[in-house]
Formats: C-alpha cells, sequence, structure tokens
C-alpha cells in the first residue's frame, strides 16, 4: 500500500511510524510511506499556507492551492474513480465521519491512501468537497492538528495488511472485529464486534494478584466460555453502545441477562 501524507508538519511523524509492526511493514514493502511539505507547494516568499476567512470569525484556514497542486503531483485517480482505482484522499477533520475498526478494514484493501492534515480552523473547504473522497474524525474531541489523527489511520490500517502480523489470526480476534472464528484454538473466542476478552501470562501469582484458576485448567471449552463472559461483561461495562451492532447468540444472551440481573440486585441492595 502506498501512502502519502500532506502536512505543514512533516517532521511530526519521525517516530510514531518508525516502531514496530509498522516499521516492519515498511521494511518489508508492504506499506511505502511518503511525506509531503505544504509549504513546498506555496509561491510567495514566506510559503504562505493560510490565510483569514471570509466571512470574518477566528483564527486562520488553510489554503486550497497548496493542498490541491500537492495532490496533482501525486497523481492520483479522480475522484469519481477513485474506488475503482483502490485510492482513497482523506480528509482528517473533527465534523468528519467517526473512524473505526471497518473503516480501517477497508481501508486495508485499498493500493493507496492520502491523508491531507489540516490546521488552525481547519482547511477551506473545497478541499473536503471537491478533492478528497472521505473526512474522517478519530473521535469527538478537537485537536490541534490532523497528523496524530492521521498517524493514527495509519498505524491501524497498516497492521491489517496481509502480512503485516505475523500472526493474522490475532488480528481477526481482536476487540471491535468482526472476525472469522479460527480453526485450531478451540479456547479462543472472536469478539465479534464485543471488546477484547483479559490476557494474563506467567507469574501465575503477582504480588498476591492471582490469574484466574479457569485459564489452568486445560478445558478448552471452559475456558473459551469464560473468556466470552468477560468479554461481554467488560463491553456491558464499559461500551455497552457495542451490544447494539453485535449478533448475540444465545448462550451469550443467557450472561447478558445474568449480569443485567446481578447490576439490578445490586442497586436494589445499594437502595435498601
Ligand atoms: N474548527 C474545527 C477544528 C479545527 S482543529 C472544528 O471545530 O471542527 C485543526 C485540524 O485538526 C483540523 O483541520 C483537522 O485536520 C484536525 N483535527 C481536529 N480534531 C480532529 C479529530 N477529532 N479527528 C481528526 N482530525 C482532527
Amino acid at each position: 500500500m502506498k501512502i502519502d501524507i500532506l502536512t505543514i508538519f512533516p517532521d511530526f511523524f519521525r517516530g510514531p511510524l518508525d516502531y514496530g509492526i509498522i516499521r516492519r511493514a515498511k521494511e518489508a514493502g508492504l506499506a511505502e510511506m511518503n511525506l509531503h511539505d505544504l509549504r513546498a507547494f506555496a509561491h510567495d516568499r514566506h510559503r504562505t499556507v493560510d490565510d483569514r476567512p471570509f466571512g470574518g470569525g477566528e483564527g486562520m484556514v488553510l489554503k486550497p492551492e497548496p493542498i490541491f497542486e500537492c495532490i496533482e503531483t501525486l497523481k492520483v485517480a479522480p475522484r469519481e474513480d477513485r474506488r475503482a482505482a483502490k485510492q482513497s484522499v482523506i480528509l482528517l477533520s473533527a465534523q468528519g465521519k467517526r473512524f473505526n475498526q471497518a473503516e480501517a478494514a477497508d481501508l486495508s484493501g485499498l493500493d493507496r491512501i492520502v491523508l491531507i492534515c489540516g490546521r488552525y480552523e481547519g482547511v477551506d473547504e473545497r478541499v473536503g468537497q471537491y478533492l478528497a473522497d472521505r473526512e474522517l474524525s478519530i473521535g469527538d474531541y478537537v485537536l490541534s492538528g490532523g497528523e496524530l489523527g492521521a498517524a493514527v489511520i495509519v498505524d491501524t490500517v497498516t497492521r491489517l495488511i496481509p502480512g503485516a502480523v505475523g500472526n493474522e489470526a490475532s488480528t481477526q480476534q481482536e476487540s471491535f472485529t468482526l472476525g472469522k472464528a479460527t480453526e485450531g484454538n478451540s479456547s479462543t473466542c472472536v469478539s465479534g464486534g464485543l471488546l477484547d476478552y483479559p490476557h494474563y501470562t506467567r507469574p501465575a501469582d503477582f504480588r498476591g494478584m492471582p490469574v484466574p484458576e479457569v485459564l489452568f485448567s486445560g478445558n478448552h471449552e471452559e475456558i473459551r466460555r469464560w473468556r466470552r463472559r468477560t468479554a461481554l461483561e467488560k463491553t456491558l461495562r464499559n461500551r455497552p453502545d457495542l451490544l447494539d451492532g453485535v449478533d448475540l447468540n444465545l448462550e451469550d444472551k443467557k450472561f447478558v441477562a445474568q449480569m443485567e440481573r446481578a447490576e439490578e440486585d445490586n442497586r436494589e441492595g445499594r437502595e435498601h
């Protein structure tokens, strides 16, 4: 996959994309990353990339010309042909559609992604309207620039490129992933869109904090059930919104009903 990042701070990316899975994916030729300094596409002596907003108001806005001109040198497909060409030009924006694991999986199937990082009060709206084919936000908060968002997207997408993670089964069973159950290890369970189950490693007893007994039982079915139950518990506690999008089987539904009952008993206990 070819990844291009447009930014006024190319040095920002020194570091975040140089470690672990992302570094190995680059070294293995699975992902090629190129940084483009928007100031190189400004034509005045001061290399100006921003200007005051029409209509008045706070702050400065990134001008459209450097962004359009930079993209033109990259020879990406025209907007209407991008899907077919397996390309996407993405504008990072707090007003964008919220980025998630499904969007990451979709992007990981493309051959080329281009990320435009905004700054100041944002980017001239025509960039999102006529040039980018997606506008993505990494969450409901305002960053000071799109660079951190671009790094988040590059990391999430790159690790899903086939071959980037040594054991592909592991990216199939993670949090938020509607992955396929893999054969061979009957004690794991796919998250199916829930949060991941808890993981433990040695020591079995760390400063009096023990690892749950069931994990030593050798009973794969029991371990799988425990993992499913704890994943459901954590999802119900931290992200109940995820349960709406998940196909729960009969056993799951029983667990959830049990947990909700226990929660209710708890509440009543506190009230009396
Ligand atoms: N005035 C804008 C915020 C501009 S922040 C608003 O209120 O919506 C400056 C830049 O940071 C944006 O252009 C965008 O590229 C980036 N940015 C800010 N928050 C972001 C988020 N949640 N996700 C992705 N990019 C974000």
